[in-house]
C-alpha cells in the first residue's frame, strides 16, 4: 500500500468495536426475550439490508421527477416503487413516503390544514390517543387548540355520542381517530360521518394497525378517512419511518407540507426499506401473519383473563391488550420492571380513568406483533400468560428467585424461535 493511502474501508467490528459490541448485545437481547411491546416488531433481513446501503449518501429534496439536486436516476426509481407499492397495498390514490417518522407525518397534516390556534380534535392520551393528536406537552397541543374525546368508563370503548357532541360544539378543522393503546376496532365509518357533518378533515392515524389493515385483519379507513397517516415500523414490519396517504384532493397540500414545509432531504435508504416492507406485506404469507397476530392477542387475553387479570374493555379485537393491575395490587411500573428481569418485555401504561400518575400508572400494555413474527402461536401465548402471572405473584411476594426461575425458562423458550433479521 502506498504510504499516503487511506487504510481499506474497515467494517464496523474493526472501525468501532464498542458500537459493534453494543449492536451485537442488542441483537442477542432481542433474540433471547419475549417482546410484547405493542409498537415493536422484528424487521426482516431484507428490510435491514436495505437500510444499510449507500442510498444514505444521497440528497433528494423534492419528489420523483421534480428534484432540487442532480443524480436522481436511481433514487427516483426507488421512491416511485415505494409510492406505487403503498398505493396498491392500501388502495389509495396518493402516498407520500418521505416523513421521517410518525410524529413528523402528523405534524405535516397540521401544516397542510390548520393555522396556529385552530382546532384539532383527537383522543385524549390517557384514553389511548397519541401525543401528536393534540396532547398538551406536544407542539400539537401548544400551537393548536385541542379538544379531546375519551372512552366510556363502563365499556373502555370510544363513546361515539361524545365524539359527535364534542365535534358539533367545538367545530374542529381536523379530527384524528386511532391511537397507541386502543384494543378495539376503530369505527372509521362513524368517524367519517361526524367529520362530514361538521366539515372537518378526518385523519386516520393507523400507526399501530397498518399491518393488520394491509393484511385484512382490521377494517380499512380507505373510503372513509380523507387522510391516513402511519408509521412503517410497527405491525407493518418495515424500517423506522412513516407514510401519509390520501385522496387525490389533498395530495398537493400534503406533499407541500412534508417538503418544503417541514422536512429537507428524504431518507432514501429508509424509502428503499419501506418499499421492501410493502412488497413483503402484499404477500399471502403476510396476510396470514396479520391474522395470526390477532389470534395470538385473543389467546393472550384469554390466558390472562383466566388467571384473574382485568383487561380494559374486557379483551381485544386487534394486536394489543391493556391490563389494569389494580386488582392485583401491583403498580404497572413495578410489574413491567419485574417482567423485564424475567425476559418479558412490555411497557407500563395509563389505563382510562387511572387514579395513579402517568409516570407510575396502574396498567401495562402488551402486544403480539413481535412474538408472532418469531413464529409463536396461540398455545405459546397461554404459556406466556402463565409466566406473567408467576412473575407478578413473585414480585408481590418479594421472591426474586421466583422471577429468576421464570427468566431461565423464558430465555430457553425464546431461543427456540428463529429471529427475523438475525444475520442481516
Ligand atoms: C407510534 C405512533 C406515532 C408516532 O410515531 P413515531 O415514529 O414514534 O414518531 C404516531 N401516532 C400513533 C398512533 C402511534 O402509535
Amino acid at each position: 500500500m502506498p504510504e499516503h493511502a487511506q487504510p481499506a474501508d474497515p467494517d464496523l467490528h474493526t472501525a468501532d468495536p464498542e458500537i459493534a459490541g453494543l449492536v451485537e448485545a442488542e441483537r442477542t437481547r432481542q433474540r433471547d426475550t419475549v417482546r410484547l411491546i405493542a409498537s415493536e416488531n422484528y424487521a426482516s433481513a431484507a428490510v435491514l439490508q436495505a437500510t444499510g446501503t449507500v442510498l444514505t449518501n444521497k440528497y433528494s429534496e423534492g419528489y420523483p421527477g421534480k428534484r432540487y439536486y442532480e443524480g436522481q436516476q436511481v433514487i427516483d426509481q426507488v421512491e416511485a416503487l415505494a409510492i406505487e407499492r403503498a398505493k396498491a397495498l392500501f388502495g389509495v390514490a396518493h402516498a407520500n413516503v418521505q416523513p421521517y417518522s410518525g410524529s413528523p407525518a402528523n405534524l405535516a397534516v397540521y401544516l397542510a390544514f390548520l393555522a396556529p390556534g385552530e382546532t384539532v380534535m383527537g383522543m385524549a392520551l390517557p384514553a389511548g390517543g397519541h401525543l401528536t393528536h393534540g396532547w398538551s406537552v406536544s407542539a400539537t397541543g401548544r400551537w393548536f387548540r385541542p379538544v379531546r374525546y375519551g372512552v366510556r368508563k363502563e365499556t373502555g370503548r370510544v363513546d361515539m355520542d361524545e365524539v359527535r357532541d364534542l365535534a358539533r360544539a367545538e367545530q374542529p378543522k381536523i379530527i384524528f381517530c386511532g391511537g397507541t393503546a386502543i384494543p378495539r376496532t376503530i369505527d372509521f365509518p362513524a368517524f367519517a360521518e361526524i367529520a362530514r357533518e361538521v366539515g372537518a378533515v378526518l385523519v386516520a392515524d393507523i400507526a399501530h394497525i397498518a399491518g393488520l389493515v394491509a393484511g385484512g385483519a382490521h377494517p380499512s379507513p380507505v373510503g372513509h378517512a380523507d387522510v391516513i397517516t402511519t408509521t412503517t415500523h410497527k405491525t407493518l414490519r418495515g424500517p423506522r419511518g412513516a407514510m401519509i396517504m390520501s385522496t387525490e384532493e389533498h395530495a398537493r397540500a400534503l406533499d407541500k407540507a412534508v417538503f418544503p414545509g417541514l422536512q429537507g432531504g428524504p431518507h432514501n435508504h429508509t424509502t428503499a426499506a419501506i418499499a421492501v416492507a410493502l412488497k413483503e406485506a402484499s404477500t399471502d404469507g403476510f396476510r396470514a401473519y396479520a391474522h395470526a397476530v390477532v389470534d395470538n392477542a385473543k389467546a393472550l387475553a384469554e390466558g390472562l383473563i383466566s388467571r384473574g387479570f382485568d383487561l380494559v374493555s374486557g379483551g381485544t379485537d386487534n394486536h394489543l391488550l391493556l391490563v389494569d393491575l389494580e386488582n392485583k395490587s401491583l403498580p404497572g411500573k413495578q410489574a413491567a420492571k419485574a417482567l423485564d428481569r424475567a425476559g418479558i418485555e412490555l411497557n407500563y401504561n395509563t389505563v382510562p380513568f387511572d387514579p395513579r400518575k402517568p409516570f407510575d400508572p396502574s396498567g401495562v400494555r402488551l402486544g403480539t406483533p413481535a412474538v408472532t413474527s418469531r413464529g409463536m402461536g396461540t398455545a405459546d401465548m397461554d404459556r406466556i400468560a402463565g409466566w406473567i402471572d408467576q412473575v407478578i405473584e413473585a414480585e408481590k411476594a418479594g421472591d426474586e428467585a421466583g422471577v429468576e426461575k421464570v427468566a431461565a425458562e423464558v430465555h430457553e423458550f425464546a431461543r427456540a424461535f428463529p429471529m427475523p433479521g438475525l444475520h442481516a
